[in-house]
This record gives structure tokens, sequence and C-alpha cells, in this order.
């Protein structure tokens, strides 16, 4: 029998009409609306795109949006004073710095020094501590999506065994850090793990992280698992016979790339209110 397909799609509309809803009741108890601001180094088009579409959600929710571009020759401590400026500005609740950025800019290194109550991409060395260690924090966007689909699916994940394959910054240790939060039973497989397929074979609950397209096959999923595909543009999941072993299953494209942005949403509102109730700096402790 196929598996049922999980709808990021729906379930990123979703999420994103709640975030809408509560920034409006934030802003009816006669709070500042949340604030989001970009920083835009040089002029890829693929970057400039992106933020585009951070700045319109960000506005359809009633989030304000702060749009900071700077050309592509802009130096280094100018970055780094308009990234200053902004930790400082009570009306910015997070701050993003699109990467990567122009060789003579230290994108990583100056992303890094974003203050914990503003991370909301959740990247900084900071947040992934507070995560690592299962503390309150600001989590990646992409893979608090992922826990949202499963959540919305009802998946149990307290004592199933989950395998996620990829162990980037970005995706795979985080989302094993949330999993194990949530207490499942994690392994975290990457380039150097031998006999991938038969790990992935023990997996309740499966999720790829790896960008090459089409890796995990059909027959590496135990029957009735559920599976996540995050490879984009196209999933690292077989995805003809891995509907056919699977009982859940995201499609890609509409899986779980639309939930990165709609949890991007929710963290910006988050930090915002966490803002409010905590002294500056203090808000994640
Ligand atoms: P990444 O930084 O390149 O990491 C890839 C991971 O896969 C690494 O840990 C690597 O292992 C592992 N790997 C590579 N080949 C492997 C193999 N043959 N067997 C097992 N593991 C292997 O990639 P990423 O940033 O996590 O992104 C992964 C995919 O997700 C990409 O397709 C990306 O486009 C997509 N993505 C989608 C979204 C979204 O939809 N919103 C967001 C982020 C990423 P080593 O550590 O040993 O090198």
């Amino acid at each position: 029998m196929a598996a049922e397909l999980i709808d990021g799609r729906a379930i990123a509309l979703e999420v994103r009409a709640q975030v809408g809803r509560d920034v409006a009741a934030w802003v009816a108890e006669g709070h500042e609306p949340p604030g989001l601001a970009t920083v835009l180094v040089g002029d890829d088009p693929a970057s400039a795109l992106y933020v585009g579409n951070k700045q319109k959600a960000s506005a359809e929710v009633g989030i304000q949006g702060f749009d900071h571009r700077l050309p592509q020759d802009a130096a280094h401590d100018e970055v780094d004073a308009i990234l200053q400026e902004l930790a400082a500005d009570p009306r910015v609740s997070g701050i993003l710095l699109q990467l990567p950025t122009p060789p003579q800019v230290d994108g990583s290194g100056l992303a890094a020094m974003i203050p914990p109550g503003k991370d909301v991409d959740g990247l900084t060395p900071v947040s992934a501590g507070l995560l690592a260690q299962g503390r309150p924090g600001l989590r990646p966007c992409t893979p608090s999506g992922i826990l949202e689909l499963l959540r919305r699916h009802d998946v149990q994940l307290e004592g199933a065994e989950a395998v996620v394959v990829g162990r980037s910054d970005l995706v795979g240790r985080p989302l094993a850090a949330l999993l194990l939060a949530a207490n499942a039973t994690v392994t975290v497989c990457h380039s150097r793990t031998r006999d991938l397929a038969e790990v992935c074979r023990r997996a309740d609950v499966l999720v790829a992280a790896v960008g090459r397209p089409g890796l995990i096959l059909g027959d590496w999923i135990k029957p009735g698992a559920t599976v996540i595909d995050v490879g984009s543009p196209v999933g690292d999941v077989d995805f003809a016979t891995a509907v056919e072993r699977a009982g859940l299953i995201t499609p890609v494209p509409g899986g779980v790339g639309p939930m990165t942005i709609a949890m991007l949403l929710r963290n910006t509102l988050r930090a915002a209110q966490a803002a409010a109730a905590q002294p500056v700096g203090a808000e994640w402790t």
C-alpha cells in the first residue's frame, strides 16, 4: 500500500496563518510588532531572492521588516557596524545575515556574533550549545519545521528509533538534538557510516539530509516507517520505491522546503515575546 503524503505546503500555510493571528493578538495587547532585520551584502540574485521571500513572508503576518542591502564591495567593518546597531535596536526581534558574503567580509564570524535572543536562524554557536544541552533557545528553522511536520501527523517519537542521515550544522546535527529531546533513540549517519542501508532499516523515523539525489532506496525502509526527505531541489530518497514501503512520506518539492520560512516567522515572534518578558541578554537562560 502506498504511503500517506505529508503535505508541507498545507502545514506551512497553517503555521503562517497561526503566526499571523498570534502577531495580531500580541499587538492588540499593546506590544510593538515583532521586527525581522535582514542583511544582504552583494548582488547574488539567489541570495536576493531568499531575502526578498523572507521579507515578503514577514510582512504578510504583520512582522516589521528592516531590509539592509550593502554593495558587493562593502567593508567587513561596515557590515559589523550594521549588525551591532541591529543588535541594540529594540524594534528588531530577529537578525539574519544572508550567507555567503563576499570574501572581504567574514560572514560566518559576524553571524556567530548575533545575540542569542535575536538569532532567529538558530545557528550561532550559543544557540547550538543551548540546543545540545537541552536548554531553551531559538532552534534552527529547517529541523524545527521537520519536528512540526511529525507533530502534526502524530508520529510517535518517544522511544522510537530515529535515524538521521547527514550531520551538517544546518540540518542533521540540530535535528538529531531535537529528536533526542523528544525522547527518540537517535542514530546519526554520515559519509563514513558502514552499511548505511542496514542502519536505515532500523528506523521508525528516517530523515535524509544529504544532498545526494535518490541515495535512499525503497528496500532500505522499514515497512510503515515515517520518511522525511530534506534533499533539495531533488530528494535524497528514491520516492517511487520508498512510497511503496513507508507509512508516511514527504514529497520533494512540497514537503520540508516550505516549512523553513514558516518556522522563521514563528521564531521571530517568539524572540519578540522573550525579549519583552526578560531583560536583554538573559532571554534564553
Ligand atoms: P551538507 O552540509 O552538504 O551535509 C551533507 C551531509 O550528508 C554530511 O554530513 C555528509 O557526511 C553526509 N553525506 C554525504 N554523502 C553521504 C553518503 N553517501 N552517505 C551518507 N551520508 C552522506 O548538506 P545540508 O546543508 O545538510 O543539506 C542537505 C540537503 O538538504 C541538501 O540537498 C540541501 O539542499 C537540503 N536542504 C534543504 C532545506 C530546505 O528544504 N529548507 C534546508 C537546508 C538544506 P560528512 O559529514 O561525513 O561529510
